[in-house]
């Protein structure tokens, strides 16, 4: 995660949540989170909380098809929105510059112009300089979706064969789903539309995903064959490793007042 200046104290138990509250209220105030985006963060934090802040081990497995299906896709592009874009854009400049074929397209449910621009100026902050959806005046409308995320990029969403689509509405999933094509997402709700709808849904918060799946797919790049990668996809299993990550939850530790000291 990109450090921003903090006023939590670095012992504070809650220390890594309260620095990620700090970037979406910093990013809410910039003009690239929605009301709502702060609001879809509590429901994710809570799921956060069931899972002891730390990424599973079947967030793992996700991650490791998560790769595999990136590097043997295409033309991936990865959606992003105003709350990916505040906590990890500089990542997600990193994961497209190292998968070479993908591209990054805006795609926001709460749609502005002022967002959008905002968006896409993080965005090049980071050094990105192609940068999809951005300009209503060329996009396209994918069918059945009523929400302003019905409008793609025709040289991005519109044509790609995989779609990385992180704290994403269900809605949209879905609609993807019905036009073919892979979805990743990530996405803390293990029982959300979207995480029981995509082919691979990383249990897991964003600012951990982001730098995991960076270095998963350096290491597949460096040590696996294109059968070896599809026969991560093949064996993987979306609905087992969903059912995995709510049983962590489940049985999410219940501490004792002296050991919350
Ligand atoms: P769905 O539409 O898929 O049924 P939903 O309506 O509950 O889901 P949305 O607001 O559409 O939720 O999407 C946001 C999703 O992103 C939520 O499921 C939330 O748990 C998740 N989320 C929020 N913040 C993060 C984060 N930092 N990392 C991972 N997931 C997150
Ligand atoms: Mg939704």
């Amino acid at each position: 995660m990109t450090p921003i200046k903090t006023f939590v104290p670095k012992n504070h138990p809650r220390y890594f949540s309260l620095v990620i509250r700090e970037k979406l209220v910093e990013g809410f105030k910039n003009g690239l989170v929605a009301h709502e985006g702060l609001i879809a963060h509590g429901r994710g934090e809570s799921f956060d909380y069931l899972l002891g802040e730390k990424t599973t081990e079947p967030a793992l497995k996700s991650i490791d098809a998560a790769s595999a299906l990136f590097m043997l896709a295409d033309r991936p592009v990865l959606s992003v929105n105003g709350n990916t874009a505040a906590l990890c854009a500089k990542e997600i400049c990193e994961l497209n510059y190292l998968l070479k074929k993908s591209a990054v397209e805006v795609n926001l449910f709460y749609r502005t112009k002022k967002r959008e621009e905002l968006i896409a100026n993080e965005l090049r902050k980071c050094g990105l300089k192609k940068i999809l959806g951005v300009g209503t005046g060329n996009l396209r409308e994918i069918p059945e979706l009523e929400s302003n995320r019905r409008k793609v990029d025709p040289e991005g969403i519109l044509i790609a064969d995989l779609v990385f689509v992180p704290l994403e509405d269900g809605d949209r999933t879905i609609a993807l789903k019905k036009m073919n094509k892979k979805v990743i997402t990530v996405d803390l709700n293990p029982l959300s539309r979207t995480s029981v709808t995509a082919d691979v849904s990383i249990v897991d918060n964003i600012v951990r995903v982001v730098p995991q799946l960076i270095k998963c797919i350096e290491y597949h790049g460096k040590n696996s064959t294109k059968k070896e990668l599809q026969g991560i996809v093949s064996s993987y299993n979306n609905d087992e490793v969903l059912r995995e990550g709510l049983d962590i939850m489940r049985s999410s530790k219940m501490l004792t007042a002296s050991e919350h000291k």
